[in-house]
C-alpha cells in the first residue's frame, strides 16, 4: 500500500503569518505531501482564548494561502460551538478520507514536546503520523530527553523516514529540518496594539485585512 500523504497543520493563526506558511511550504516539499488542511482552532482547550473571532482568524488563513492550491483552509473547529480536539478533528478526517489515506499532523518542535498536555493524545498515534519541524542544528533528538519519559518512548520507537510516511495511514514521528523564521503571531499582535509596523511579517492581504478590521488595536 502506498498513497501521498495529506498534511494537517492546525493552529490558532492569530493572526497567520510567513512562519507558519515556510512551515507548511517547507513540508509540502520535504515530505512529499498533496496537499495541506489548515485548521485554525475554534476554542482552544489548552491555551489562551485568541484575541480575535474564529470567523477573523479564518478569513486571514484563505487570504493567505489563496495563491498555493495545495493548501486548503478547512473550517471545521471554528463552525463548531464547542471546544474541540485534534484527537476529534482527526476523528472525523480518518472517517472522511478512509482508513488508508496517510495523514500528517504537522508542528514545530516545541510543540511537539508539549504533546504529552493534549488531550487523549496518545490516541494521535492511531490516527496520523506526526511530523516534526526543527530549527537546523537543534535536534529533537538533542531535546528530547527534556519531554516526560512516555513521550520519549514513543519518540524513540515510533521514528521513521519520510519514505515511510506513504507506507503506513499513521504511528510514525518524522522530524524534519525547517529554518525557522523568527516570527511569532504573539510579536505581530503587540506590533499592532503599539501602532509599529508589520510588513514582511505575513501576507500583504493578510495586514489590509488586520487594518481594514481594526484587529488587534486598543479600543
Ligand atoms: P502565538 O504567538 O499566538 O503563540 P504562533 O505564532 O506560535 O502563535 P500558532 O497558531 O500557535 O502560532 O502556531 C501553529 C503552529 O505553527 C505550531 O505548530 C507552531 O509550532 C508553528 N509555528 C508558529 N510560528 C512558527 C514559526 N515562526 N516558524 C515555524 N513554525 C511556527
Amino acid at each position: 500500500m502506498s498513497d501521498t500523504p495529506i498534511g494537517i497543520l492546525g493552529g490558532t493563526f492569530d493572526p497567520i503569518h510567513f512562519g507558519h506558511l515556510r512551515l507548511a511550504e517547507e513540508m509540502l516539499e520535504l515530505a512529499n505531501l498533496r496537499q495541506i488542511r489548515f485548521i485554525p482552532t475554534g476554542t482552544p482547550p489548552h491555551r489562551d482564548a485568541p484575541q480575535v473571532s474564529a470567523q477573523h482568524r479564518s478569513a486571514m488563513v484563505r487570504l493567505a494561502i489563496s495563491g498555493q492550491p495545495a493548501f486548503v483552509l478547512d473550517e471545521r473547529e471554528v463552525n463548531r460551538n464547542t471546544s474541540c480536539y485534534t484527537v476529534d478533528t482527526l476523528h472525523e478526517l480518518r472517517a472522511e478520507l478512509g482508513a488508508a489515506q496517510p495523514l500528517c499532523l504537522l508542528m514545530g518542535g516545541d510543540a511537539f514536546l508539549q504533546l504529552h498536555t493534549w488531550h487523549e493524545w496518545e490516541q494521535l498515534f492511531g490516527l496520523a503520523h506526526i511530523v516534526v519541524g526543527y530549527r537546523p542544528g537543534f535536534t529533537l533528538e538533542e531535546r528530547i530527553h527534556t519531554a516526560t519519559p512516555v513521550l520519549c518512548r514513543h519518540y524513540q520507537q515510533r521514528l521513521c523516514s519520510v519514505e515511510a510516511l506513504s507506507q503506513q495511514p499513521c504511528g510514525g514521528i518524522t522530524e524534519l529540518a525547517i529554518p525557522k523564521l523568527e516570527i511569532s503571531a504573539t510579536d505581530i499582535r503587540r506590533r499592532v496594539a503599539e501602532g509599529r509596523t508589520i510588513r514582511y511579517l505575513l501576507p500583504d492581504a493578510v495586514s489590509g485585512y488586520i487594518y481594514q478590521h481594526h484587529l488587534y488595536q486598543p479600543c
